[in-house]
């Protein structure tokens, strides 16, 4: 099935993508959960995570200032391998 452009086939079909995710080995259940709460959206670049995707999960607030590890503290993010970068933003975000 050939997808055009960058809409999801799965836009508005949450249920089918994050059971279908769910099943994949490489995906814990919590990044499916999370994927569902964000709508699909990278929390660093807004664009739709697709399941051939690296995804990461990150604390919104570090560890490190208080943040706990709850699913409330955590949002779901490409693997855009730019660490710093990415801390910058969800700082600047936060603002
Ligand atoms: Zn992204």
């Amino acid at each position: 099935m050939k997808v055009k452009g960058n809409k999801s086939p799965y836009d508005g079909d949450w249920t089918y993508w994050a059971s279908r995710i769910g099943k994949h080995p490489r995906v814990r259940k919590e990044v499916a959960t999370l994927l569902k709460r964000q709508k699909n959206q990278c929390a660093h670049c807004g664009l739709t995570c697709q399941p051939t995707d690296l995804i990461d999960v990150e604390h919104i607030v570090p560890k490190s200032q208080g943040g706990d590890d709850t699913l409330k503290n955590k949002q779901v993010l490409h693997r855009h391998g730019h660490e710093s970068q990415i801390a910058e933003d969800i700082k600047a975000a936060s603002h």
